[in-house]
């Protein structure tokens, strides 16, 4: 295992209910050190461009839409591991699925509302990133 970096997003819901200090709390438990922080509102163009790989699936336009519907908290997450940890401490995409003690079991309100997002891969983490962060906004 080697320390890596990986992109987070606090969705709508989370900042809705006010539990992104909890949610954190639950990242940095599994070893997770957030290296950098943002809290915006995204605009429909900037949803789009983020999930431009999701354009041709059914949930495309919704998803845009709620991830718009308030501030996200966009982070950059360090560790070892940190995209398969992140991953781990999130849960299951849907969270019927998710694992007991995940993020998305004890927060998530649909398959759609989430409560986080976390990169896929590590060559997807560096592009989303990038998205959102300049290099002197990261601070390891
Ligand atoms: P994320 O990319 O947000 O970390 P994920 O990798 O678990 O989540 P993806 O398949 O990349 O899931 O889907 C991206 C997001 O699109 C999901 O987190 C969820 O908000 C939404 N989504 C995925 N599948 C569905 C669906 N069947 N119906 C509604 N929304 C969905
Ligand atoms: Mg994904």
């Amino acid at each position: 295992m080697a320390v890596e970096r990986t992109l987070s997003i606090l969705k709508p819901d989370a900042t809705r209910r006010n539990l992104t200090g909890q949610i954190n709390a639950r990242l940095e438990a599994a070893g997770l050190r957030i290296v950098a922080q943002k809290r915006l509102w995204l605009t429909r163009a900037q949803a789009e461009a983020f999930y431009a790989v999701h354009a041709q699936r059914p949930f495309y336009n919704d998803l845009c839409t709620f991830m718009t519907s308030g501030p996200v908290v966009a982070q950059v997450l360090e560790g070892e591991d940190a995209v398969t940890r992140n991953r781990d401490v999130m849960g299951a995409t849907n969270p019927a699925n998710a694992a007991a003690g995940t993020i998305r079991k004890d927060f998530a309100e649909s398959i759609e509302a989430n409560s986080a997002h976390g990169s896929d891969s590590a060559e997807n983490a560096a592009v989303e990133i990038a998205f959102f962060f300049s290099g002197l906004e990261i601070v390891g």
